[in-house]
């Protein structure tokens, strides 16, 4: 990784190039909640002053710009006996600035299954690869328990991300289009004062988001509470909304079905996110449910983000943002239910 400081007068002009050159896509302030407190979503933004880069957290992900809700994934029409298919990706250049490293993660995650899995998925790789990324580090936000999860920092899958030192901002560079453009802004070789600065504030962060939540041997506690009382606790109250999955920056799963014209001459292949505390998720052919209730499904939810992904992937699918725990209408958070499991087993 290579590390550069750059002005904090130049960050404007660095977003005023980026959004010269792409669709820029930032937090932006859309409301109050009825406490007060500012909702932030990623939007498209036009302009520098269109975002609010001191925002905590953003109520929807910005998954949306790599796997939308649902995508057309190819068209077809049937003519003269024969057949023709269109097939598009989207190449046009976009840049979404001041990501969390939390959220920056989430694409790590997302990463693993569209783009380094038995199966990359082109639709997301070509979003990915023309999506330029500016991250910037951050006080925690409510709720969050990324620290527990080693997300509240990151390494890569950025082009920069910028950590507030005090009159400069240390810069990771992640790309040669990201030192191409702090370069032009008159970004600086780090010095021993940066460093000490950098760590000095990491630090800070670190002991902010700090919640003494150890989540080192969760799938070992999932697995001994495969049958715990509290699943039926929680499942008591669970909505079966699925916003929990919309809300959440990891959350692929997703069905593909056909959109057949009347006349039968066109058609298109769809795929459109699901989720699996839905009641029709776990429906297979014959009308037979393998998780008829809440409780099982709310489980599975669990059970992939912190069991099967690790299995699979060596890590969490979860990143910690608290998103769902947020968002969810009958008030399950994923620390209050961790937190049960573990004092069920005890220390
Ligand atoms: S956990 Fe909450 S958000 Fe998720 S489906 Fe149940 S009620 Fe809805
Ligand atoms: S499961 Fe909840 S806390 Fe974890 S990444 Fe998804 S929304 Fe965030």
């Amino acid at each position: 990784m290579l590390y550069k400081t750059l002005r904090k007068e130049a960050f404007r002009s660095v977003v005023e190039a980026i959004l010269a050159g792409s669709e820029g896509v930032g937090p932006r302030r859309v409301g109050t909640d009825r406490r007060g407190k500012p909702i932030h979503q990623f939007l498209p933004a036009e302009r520098f002053e269109d975002m609010d880069f001191s925002y905590d957290t953003t109520e929807f992900s910005a998954k949306t710009y790599f796997l939308p809700f649902r995508e057309k994934l190819s068209t077809y029409r049937f003519t003269d006996g024969d057949w023709e298919q269109e097939i598009r990706y989207r190449a046009e250049p976009r840049a979404l600035i001041g990501l969390h490293a939390c959220d920056i993660n989430a694409l790590l995650r997302l990463d693993k299954v569209f783009a380094r899995d038995w199966y990359p998925s082109p639709y997301y790789l070509s979003r990915r690869r023309n999506t330029f990324i500016l991250g910037i580090d951050h006080d925690p936000c409510e709720g969050a328990f990324c620290r527990a999860l080693g997300t509240d920092t990151v390494t890569h899958g950025f082009d920069l991300f910028l950590t507030d030192i005090g009159e400069s901002y240390f810069a990771a560079v992640g790309s040669d289009r990201g030192l191409a453009l702090i370069e032009g802004f008159g970004a600086q070789p780090i010095t021993d004062e940066d460093s000490h600065r950098y760590v000095a504030e990491r630090k800070r962060i670190a002991a902010l988001t700090e919640n003494g939540l150890n989540l080192n041997n969760l799938p070992n506690l999932l697995d001994i509470e495969f049958k715990s009382p509290i699943w039926a606790k929680w499942g008591a109250k669970c909505l079966s909304c699925g916003t929990c999955a919309m809300v959440c920056p990891t959350c692929y799963c997703h069905g593909v079905y056909e959109r057949i014209s009347m006349d039968f001459r066109e058609g298109a292949k769809i795929r459109q996110l699901h989720s699996c505390t839905l009641v029709d998720f776990a429906v297979v052919a014959g009308g037979h449910n393998f998780r008829p209730t809440p409780e099982s499904r709310l489980k599975y939810r669990y059970y992939h983000q912190h069991r099967g992904f690790v299995e699979q992937h060596e890590e969490p699918k979860c990143v910690g943002c608290n998103r769902c725990g947020r968002a969810c209408l009958a008030g399950i958070t994923p620390v209050e239910v961790i937190r049960e499991l573990q004092e069920e087993v005890g220390p």
